[in-house]
This record gives structure tokens, C-alpha cells and sequence, in this order.
């Protein structure tokens, strides 16, 4: 038996006509604080009460009147009478949570659907994953290396020297959808405002002839994240039933088989908690590339597992190093907004990221602009390089190299405030290792394996594949 009690509580939001959220933080359940549960979940806990001996949860407090008391109130909706409703639902609540301690079984747990869950790495198919698995009433912790949500789908922000504070979409510029499943959920995320279209006009520059050849003809919706490109994977970390921890590397995935649990260990040798289950969403962790940037072994030991064996050797990847630029003006020679290049050996794309809906933190009157690099040079760059850290000097050679091919097409390139070249070691995978099952799975040990490289190296890939992760649980 394990044991869970509940503490104080506060009410989180209540506008009309929807339901009711309660959240309840210090929750202990297994010595892990669940900042915050759904009502489904808080009505998961508090409805057995009402028959004793009976559903997931059998309590050992002594007040568990009034904790019948309050039942109805969580699962009731507002009718527009808010305020009234949410003080009456936190005074009834604060008995609740200091009256009533529980005591539950890991099996209770998990048939209850109150299974926990890591989920490692922030991009956009852990996020996706673990909001799905959130949505079941599953407990979620997301791990993420970053300062910040979204991984490849995250952002930059950088000061110039008079402090004008700037913001960069330096990993994916945009995205766009075809599969019904990922169009529904882009969709919904447009109807809450985290996404909308980029409509401008995109062209193709001959390096060779030194002219912008032809404007884009297929008219594709162009996705972005609004107002920067990681709020998407910031509002999944934030959606209730989900906990993120940023700036925590997982270190290691150790499999205990007498307890039949996950041990996360952090790269500092902390334990970082036990779950029933994990999602590891980035090949890293199970790849060679690890022991060559933190000289340790990868997190996880595929070896035991007889379906991963692909994974064993490292999944192929190409590099792109991204050059952030802000200009006092804008490039009012540059009639296209996104360029691809033809005939470049160092420049594949530039984009006009200030023209990106609702952006903000860009020089007054000015402009901000992002290009990206060929693979191949940027493979020739960490052939002398290596994987580890590149220093300030190689990033500003990169950006001097790219910026001089940029301002080479003749397009009326002036001097920038601000230039900074990023480095994407693994932008994208150069093989899709399920694109059938869209995920790796093992059922003895609950690990599921998902991202872009298990489908198609794009976001649309990496949603297909969280989803497909979340759906084995
Ligand atoms: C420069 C560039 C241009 C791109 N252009 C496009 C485009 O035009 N269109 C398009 O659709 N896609 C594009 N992509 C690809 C797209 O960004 C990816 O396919 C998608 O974002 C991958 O999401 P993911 O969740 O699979 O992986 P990621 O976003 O890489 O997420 C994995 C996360 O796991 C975290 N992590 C890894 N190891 C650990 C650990 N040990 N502990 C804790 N956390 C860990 C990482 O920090 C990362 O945040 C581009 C990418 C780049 C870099």
C-alpha cells in the first residue's frame, strides 16, 4: 500500500459556462508533489468516497463528510453565477484537502487510470504526447535539457547592445499539415490562438544567375506558432495533469524489474523520480552522439530490447546552423519573405521572421530575418569542429560565412544591428525508423520510444508520433 494525503487548495479559474478546473497543490502521491490535477481526476479521487470499500481509493482520515459534501460541486458547471459558485467551492475544497488523507495500491493506481508517466524531452512530440496522456487522468512529468519548452520548435531571445530586447524562430520556421489527425489538432490550436497562418509570398534565388527565378506556386497553409514559435509546446506543458521540469537532462532510464518501475537518475547522479511508465522522445537518448557530447553512456540500453535493434547504431542526422539577423530597416529590395537557394554551397533558406504574425521584440522599424545553411556545410564546419559546444569563435566565423553569402546575391543586403549564428547538431534525422507504427513500444516495460525520426523529419512526423505513443498507454 502506498500512501497519498492531500494539503491546501486553491481554486484555479471559473469563467462562464465552463467547467470547473480544481487545482490542488501539495498533493503527495509516492513522495512525488502532482502540482496540479484535472477535475476528472479529482472526481476520480473523491467519488469512491461515497461508497466506501468501493472504486480506487479507500480513505484513512476522519472527515470524510464533508469531503462527500463537496462532490457535487466539482463535476457541476458554472451557469454564470461564478463568483458565488467559486467561493462556496473554495471553502468546501479547503475541508476537503485538510481533512482527508488516502491510501492507494500501485495496481489501484493503475486501473484507476492515475498512472505516472515521464515523459522525456520537451519538442512537440512529448509535449503532444503528454498532454494526450494528461487528457487520460495519467500523471505526467515532462524532463526537459532546455531553459525552455519545444526543442527544435522552441525560440530565442537575445539583447543588442542598447538593450532592445529581440526574438527569433531559429529552429523551425514553419510548418504544414496533410494527415486529418494532425489538421484537426492544428486547428484546434488555431481556435485557441497558439498557432496561425503565415501568408507571404515565397521565391527561389539562382545563386548562379544571381536572380530570385520564380515565387512559390503551390499554396500550401504555412503554420506558425503565435506569438513565438514554442507556444505550442508551452501551453501542452502547461495544461493541467501536466508537470514540467526544465533545465533537467535525464542521465539515465533504469528499468527496475522487482519494483516494475522506471528510475530517472539526472545527470548530476539524482534520482529523479519513479514511474510506470516512460516516453523518450528524442534519439539522443538512446544514441552514440550522447557519450560524445557528456562523455558518459547513453541514457538508455536499448540492448535488452529485441524490437530496437535499429536503434542500436544512432539514426543518421543532418546539421543546419541558423543565422539570427536584425536590420534597422526593412529589405526593401527582398520581394519575398522566404527564399530557398539554388546553387549555394552555404545557404539553403532565408526567412523574413519579423513578417510572422503577431511578432513582437523586433528593432522599431526594422526587421529580423533567419537563414539557415546547407547540411553539407554545416557538416564540413563540425568535421573540423567535433559535436561538442561549438565556441564563440567558430559561430562567429559561421555567421560572418553566411551573412557575406546572403549579402553576395546582390539583394541590397545593409549592415545589421545584430547577427548570431546557432548550430542545430541533429535538425533533422535522415531516416525514419517506423513510419507503419509511427512509435517503438514495449509492453513489459511501458516504454515507448517517439519524434520525427520514427516517421518523417518535420513537425507533422513528430505530432504522428506522439500521438502514436500516447495511444499505447
Ligand atoms: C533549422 C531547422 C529547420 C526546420 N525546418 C522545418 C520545416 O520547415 N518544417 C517542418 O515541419 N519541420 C522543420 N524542422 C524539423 C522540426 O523542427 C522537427 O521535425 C520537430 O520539431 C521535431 O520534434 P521532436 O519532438 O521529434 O524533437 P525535438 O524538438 O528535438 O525534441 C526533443 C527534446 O528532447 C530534449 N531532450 C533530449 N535529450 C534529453 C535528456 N536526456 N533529458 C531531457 N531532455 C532531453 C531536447 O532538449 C528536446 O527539447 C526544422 C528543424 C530545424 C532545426
Amino acid at each position: 500500500m502506498t500512501f497519498a494525503s492531500l494539503e491546501s487548495g486553491v481554486m484555479n479559474r471559473c469563467s462562464k459556462g465552463r467547467e470547473i478546473s480544481a487545482y490542488v497543490p501539495g498533493l503527495m502521491i509516492e513522495g512525488v508533489n502532482v502540482l496540479s490535477i484535472s477535475t476528472s481526476l479529482l472526481d476520480l479521487l473523491v467519488r469512491p468516497l461515497a461508497n466506501p470499500g468501493v472504486g480506487p481509493l479507500q480513505t484513512t482520515g476522519s472527515k470524510e463528510r464533508e469531503v462527500l459534501h463537496v462532490t457535487p460541486l466539482f463535476t457541476t458547471r458554472c451557469n454564470n453565477h461564478c463568483s458565488d459558485f467559486r467561493r462556496a467551492l473554495y471553502t468546501q475544497r479547503s475541508l476537503l484537502i485538510t481533512s482527508l488523507s488516502l491510501s492507494l495500491s500501485r495496481a489501484q493506481m493503475a486501473n484507476s487510470g492515475m498512472a505516472k508517466i515521464a515523459v522525456v524531452g520537451s519538442g512537440i512530440s512529448g509535449a503532444v504526447c503528454a498532454s494526450i496522456l494528461a487528457s487520460k487522468g495519467i500523471s505526467v512529468t515532462i524532463f526537459e535539457s532546455g531553459r525552455g519548452p519545444g526543442g527544435r520548435m522552441s525560440n530565442r531571445r537575445e539583447r543588442m547592445e542598447d538593450g532592445t530586447e529581440l526574438c527569433f524562430d531559429h529552429g523551425v520556421p514553419y510548418f504544414t499539415t496533410s494527415h486529418d489527425e494532425v489538421v484537426k489538432m492544428v486547428k484546434s490550436w488555431e481556435s485557441r490562438g497558439l498557432v496561425a497562418e503565415w501568408d507571404v509570398k515565397f521565391g527561389a534565388f539562382d545563386k548562379r544567375t544571381n536572380k530570385l527565378v520564380e515565387f512559390e506556386k503551390d499554396n500550401t497553409t504555412k503554420y506558425v506558432g503565435v506569438p513565438t514559435m514554442n507556444s505550442i509546446c508551452k501551453a501542452l506543458c502547461q495544461g493541467d495533469g501536466v508537470e514540467a521540469k526544465f533545465g533537467v537532462t535525464v542521465g539515465k532510464l533504469n528499468w527496475i524489474q522487482d519494483r516494475t518501475s522506471w528510475s530517472l537518475i539526472g545527470l548530476d547522479g539524482k534520482e529523479l523520480g519513479q514511474f510506470d511508465g516512460v516516453v523518450a522522445s528524442d534519439k539522443n537518448l538512446v544514441s552514440p552522439r550522447f557519450s560524445e557530447v557528456h562523455g558518459i553512456p547513453p541514457p538508455l540500453d536499448v540492448s535488452p530490447y529485441r524490437g530496437f535493434s535499429v536503434l542500436s547504431q544512432g539514426i543518421p542526422v543532418q546539421a543546419c546552423f541558423a543565422l539570427m539577423l536584425a536590420f534597422s530597416e526593412p529589405l526593401s529590395s527582398v520581394q519575398a519573405k522566404g527564399i530557398s537557394f539554388q546553387n549555394s554551397d552555404i545557404l539553403r533558406y532565408a526567412f523574413c521572421d519579423s513578417s510572422k504574425p503577431s511578432r513582437s521584440f523586433i528593432p522599431p522599424n526594422g526587421q529580423s530575418w533567419v537563414l539557415h545553411s546547407t547540411s553539407e556545410y554545416a557538416a564540413s564546419v563540425i568535421e573540423k569542429s567535433g559535436l561538442k559546444k561549438p565556441s564563440n569563435e567558430i559561430l562567429s566565423k559561421v555567421a560572418d560565412e553566411l551573412f557575406q553569402e546572403f549579402k553576395a546575391t546582390g539583394l541590397n543586403i545593409p549592415k545589421p544591428l545584430f547577427m548570431k549564428a546557432h548550430r542545430w547538431g541533429s535538425a533533422f534525422p535522415a531516416l525514419a525508423i517506423s513510419p507503419e507504427e509511427k512509435c517503438l513500444w514495449d509492453n513489459d516495460t511501458k516504454l515507448a520510444i517517439c519524434g520525427d525520426f520514427c516517421v518523417s523529419p518535420n513537425v507533422e512526423g513528430a505530432i504522428l508520433s506522439g500521438i502514436a505513443a500516447a495511444s499505447k498507454f
